[in-house]
């Protein structure tokens, strides 16, 4: 497959499998595979690679305990509407892979 890094959603399909590895690091309980997706994380951001919402998954969420991979679920007095992800859990994401904030763990 041919990869175009200009690609319009060329940075949602990088989080995408980003976030699936991921979810197979909480699965797996491997928070060492988890650390080296930070990693790669961060060095894309380097290289320009932009974060999105999806970068959220990465982490469970501190809303609704989402576990890494899994989608937001509606929790008291923080409702989903259209979104898959809390807007804090997306925030949290984006401060961890930037280094602004320790990452949480080990995984859940
Ligand atoms: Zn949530």
């Amino acid at each position: 497959m041919l990869i175009d890094v200009n690609q319009p959603d060329s940075a949602e399909k990088f989080w995408e499998g980003m976030r699936e590895v991921a979810a197979s690091a909480t699965r797996h309980q491997d928070y060492e595979l988890f650390e080296a997706l930070i990693k790669i994380g961060r060095a894309a951001l380097a290289q320009g690679v932009e974060l999105v919402p999806q970068c959220g998954f990465f982490l469970s969420c501190p809303v609704c305990s989402a576990l890494s991979g899994q989608r937001c679920i509606n929790a008291p007095g923080h409702p989903l509407g259209d979104h898959k992800l809390h807007p804090e859990r997306v925030e949290l994401a984006e401060k961890a892979i930037r280094g602004e904030v320790p990452l949480p763990g080990p995984l859940r």
